[in-house]
């Protein structure tokens, strides 16, 4: 109750800026003066220094952190550049990331106290909605040296000190707290983990990879560790590498780190069943020879319909099995993913129904959709055992060369797990190798025709991954027993529906 109340205080902005100041100004003045002031004639930012004492917070994004915030503080500011206009120094220690400063694509050194106002914009130029943001940041290693360096330095000369602590604040989390608060309130939105990114790249200047390089082989060629999370040499030894380090950061190009940022969603899925009514649509998009095959694709219409709901990127389709194309997917349907990247905004429950209903409404009734949802990442876990279809069943037309009898019918309903070897299909032996296979016919039923005595509906419920068609005609001989071969004629297929999948596990 009492966090709510400070959250509406701190929403009047005129209060912002006064907490905000009065934190400032106690954190400042918590800190050892001569400590600062050193800092300060190092050439530290604020930002740095606070992170050097292991601050956190808010703190980080107050506007204008210029070294005048320790003139209470500090009795002698050394000459800064707070006053003048034609250079700005640049941070010794995290060159210019916490002063937001950096060069730009085309290498102009920019200094921006508006960073995250041209964060927002880019988020708002690209079309992103989201309820939160969560902020990727990258630093170049020469950063994380500098700050070992200086670490190494601080404990040597002020290691006994009783304000003295180990803990630095990262950059990164430096440049996290001093843009998130700001972000949040531009953006209108929360930063925490979630789906929309905001990333953030430094890389260094050429020239400060160099030093680095040399920095580093220099280090190795001295016995004692320079960085103090390593092991601990004689204090004798130590001093020489501290100020060996703090030397060598003083040395350091003192460029500004090129500067990239982006925005991205990271991707989520969409799950449901579809049902296929065409005799002359694929699962996937189809081309031999630059032409389609097929009219449509169940991948293009469903995607294309999510991919335009979501603004995406792009989008992948994966379904548990498949079907052939001129066989439809009838029943309850067949499982399906789809994978959406980089989408501008993720649906409600409510557009999502309005997705299926699309897809459902066109005209050409192609392809159906039930129960359409967005499913968290383990939807593709469950895609994966999905595809371990358990029984299929189906309705063959079948067409034989001899009139249907009376016995015909019990006979074919009397066999129960039937056991059918199965050499791969001739119509499949170009992309699958020759094998046989066992698969199991779990029952049959023979539905008649009125006024056709050839012609009949043969339900059946199969094992996953039995051929029925070959299991209708015979496939030369190579799939038996057959249809034809129990019923002693020639067996025909004309069409086929799968109008029923029973999965190892169940996605819907
Ligand atoms: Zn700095």
């Amino acid at each position: 109750m009492l966090s709510r109340m400070e959250e509406a205080k701190e929403s009047e902005l005129g209060n912002v800026t006064s907490e905000n100041e009065k934190t400032l100004e106690e954190v400042v003045q918590a800190l050892p003066s001569d400590a600062v002031n050193h800092l300060v004639s190092l050439g530290i930012c604020v930002r740095c220094i606070f992170r050097v004492f292991g601050i956190e917070g808010r703190v980080y994004a107050s506007p204008s952190l210029s070294p005048s915030v320790f003139a209470s503080a500090v009795e002698q500011l050394p000459p800064t550049e707070d006053n003048n206009n034609n250079k700005h120094q640049l941070c010794t220690l995290c060159l210019g990331i916490l002063q937001f400063t950096f060069r730009d694509h085309d290498g102009t050194i920019l200094r921006n106290d508006d960073l995250p106002l041209l964060i927002s914009d880019m988020v708002k130029r690209d079309g992103y909605h989201s309820d939160t943001f969560s902020l990727e940041v990258s630093i170049p290693p020469i950063i994380l040296h500098n700050d070992n360096s200086l670490r190494s330095y601080m404990k040597i000369k002020y290691g006994s000190q009783p304000w003295f602590q180990e803990r630095c604040i990262s950059t990164k989390d430096a440049l996290k707290f001093s843009l998130q608060h700001p972000l949040q309130n531009l953006l209108e939105c929360k930063s925490t983990m979630g789906s929309f990114r905001i990333r953030l790249t430094y890389t260094a200047s050429k020239d400060a990879d160099k030093c680095l390089d040399n920095a580093e082989s220099c280090k190795r060629r001295k016995t004692g560790e320079c960085n103090l999370d390593g092991q601990k040499p004689s204090s004798i030894s130590l001093e020489n590498e501290s100020s060996d380090c703090c030397k060598f950061m003083l040395e350091m190009p003192n460029e500004p780190c090129h500067f990239a940022y982006s925005c991205y969603r990271t991707p989520f899925y969409f799950g449901g069943r579809y049902l296929k009514y065409s005799r002359n649509v694929s699962q996937t998009r189809w081309i031999i020879d630059d032409e389609r095959m097929g009219e449509a694709s169940v991948e293009e219409i469903i995607g294309g319909n999510i991919l335009q709901a979501c603004q995406a990127d792009s989008f992948k389709f994966h379904a548990a099995g498949r079907e052939d194309i001129d066989v439809r997917m009838l029943g309850p349907g067949r499982p399906f993913l789809v994978e959406v990247q980089n989408a501008r905004q993720v649906p409600s429950e409510l557009s999502v129904k309005d997705i299926e209903k699309k897809i459902n409404t066109m005209e050409n009734k192609l392809v159906r959709v039930k129960n359409l949802k967005l499913v968290g990442s383990h939807g593709w876990d469950l895609m994966r055992e999905g595809e371990a279809e358990k029984q299929k069943q189906y309705a063959a037309l079948v067409w034989i060369s001899r009139p249907l009898k009376d016995e015909d019918l019990q006979h074919v309903s009397s066999l129960k797990d039937l056991k059918v070897l199965q050499r791969t299909p001739v119509r499949v032996l170009h992309r699958r190798s020759p094998l046989e296979r066992e698969k199991i016919i779990h029952w049959m039923k023979i539905e008649t025709i009125a006024e056709s005595s050839q012609y009949f509906l043969l339900h059946l419920c199969t094992q996953a991954g039995t051929y029925i068609k070959e299991f209708v005609h015979g496939d030369l001989g190579r799939t038996h027993p057959s249809i034809g071969s129990m019923l002693g004629c020639r067996a025909e297929i004309l069409q086929l529906d799968v109008t029923d999948i029973k999965m190892e596990c169940f996605l819907t």
